[in-house]
């Protein structure tokens, strides 16, 4: 049988880093990465190309939108496509490539390491390993997350250890799978599509605010009048302060009057929002047109919003895509 023939894409992070005088920076291109694991040639052909070297805290929604344009300029050249990728920002990514790259039948894998290539304890071979061995497969569709032996869909990756092997977690949604010495099990097959639908751009104005206990809400005022839309972490199933230093039912509502989005979400890793139960959650849900979350990760929230307002921001429109699902994003709501 012919081998899949796997497009490797090289963006930096860890994987790739090597000690220099200020700490880990990402120097190996994704062809050097490859020479580490030489019996890869028994499972797949690979091509590789390197995008950027970055740590993946520079990595922006523009890069995003790259990475997107790489697979789309080759997509009918691979049967399958590997990023390899910083751990800190690649839920994030993972996130933003599922909605500008959707219904892919072709897998599209990020994957990275803890610990570089080059170590002598690393988890970067491991990774790199099972993410070939997953985009080569045939069993898996559309953007996920191969990390340590999981298999996490894109829109529901979150990086929850910020050392151990073990960095990833499924938020809110079961793994798809698990590689388990160079085999594949399967427990869910994501939809795809006959052909993807490739979106271009993404609209990176949106901002992020954890709420804290006694937080003024000049911070939301300030972070809506520079952005298109405003995620507010809150805390438990969600809900709005309202002492005095905090009014952010006026606040919110003033941003949404100038035509800004805003949603609320929940700052708890586990089992969503529900602005319904409390006072402090119907009394806005009611009375002011935002957005919830529900089940979505903020990660996602974010990539969404981005990809959202790079195309519309007509309220009505942008509810209506907020709402309906993408890669499985969201599965509770309205
Ligand atoms: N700072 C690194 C990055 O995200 C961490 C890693 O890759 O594990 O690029």
């Amino acid at each position: 049988m012919q081998k899949k023939k796997i497009l490797l894409i090289g963006t930096g992070g860890t994987i790739a880093s090597e000690i220099g005088e200020g700490g880990l920076a990402p120097e190996l291109t994704s062809e050097q990465l490859l020479r580490h694991i030489p019996d890869i040639s028994e499972i797949c052909e690979v091509e590789c190309v390197q995008l950027f070297s970055l740590d993946s805290t520079n990595i922006q929604p523009k890069h995003w939108a790259r990475v997107a344009g790489a697979i789309r300029a080759r997509y009918r050249e691979f049967d399958g496509f590997v990023v390899s990728h910083g751990t800190d920002t690649m839920a994030y990514t993972a996130a933003g490539l599922s909605y500008l790259i959707q219904g892919s039948p072709k897998p599209i894998v990020l994957t990275g390491a803890q610990k570089p290539i080059g170590f002598e304890t690393t988890d970067s071979k491991q990774n790199l390993r099972d993410a070939l061995t997953v985009a080569s497969s045939g069993e898996m569709a559309g953007v996920v997350l191969v990390f340590n032996g999981k298999i996490i869909m894109g829109t529901r990756a979150r990086k929850t250890r910020s050392k151990s092997f073990e960095a990833f977690s499924s938020i809110n949604y079961p793994l798809l799978g698990m590689v388990q010495d160079g085999r594949i099990i399967r427990y869910i097959r994501p939809e795809s599509r006959a052909v993807p639908q490739f979106y271009d751009t993404v609209n990176p104005k949106v901002a992020l605010m954890k709420l804290i206990p006694g937080a003024d809400c000049d911070v939301a005022a300030y972070l809506l009048e520079r952005n298109d839309a405003l995620i507010i972490e809150s805390f438990g199933v969600g809900g709005l302060p309202t002492y005095k230093a905090g009014d952010y039912y006026e606040t919110v509502k003033a941003g949404l009057e100038a035509g800004k989005t805003v949603v609320m979400t929940t700052q708890v890793e586990n089992e969503g929002s529900d602005l319904s139960v409390y006072h402090v959650g119907t009394n806005i849900k009611r009375n002011l047109p935002i957005l919830e979350a529900y089940d979505m990760t903020s990660e996602a929230v974010c990539a969404k919003l981005m990809w959202i307002l790079a195309q519309t921001t007509d309220r009505a429109w942008v509810e209506e895509l907020f709402y309906t699902p993408v890669a499985c994003d969201i599965l509770m709501g309205r």
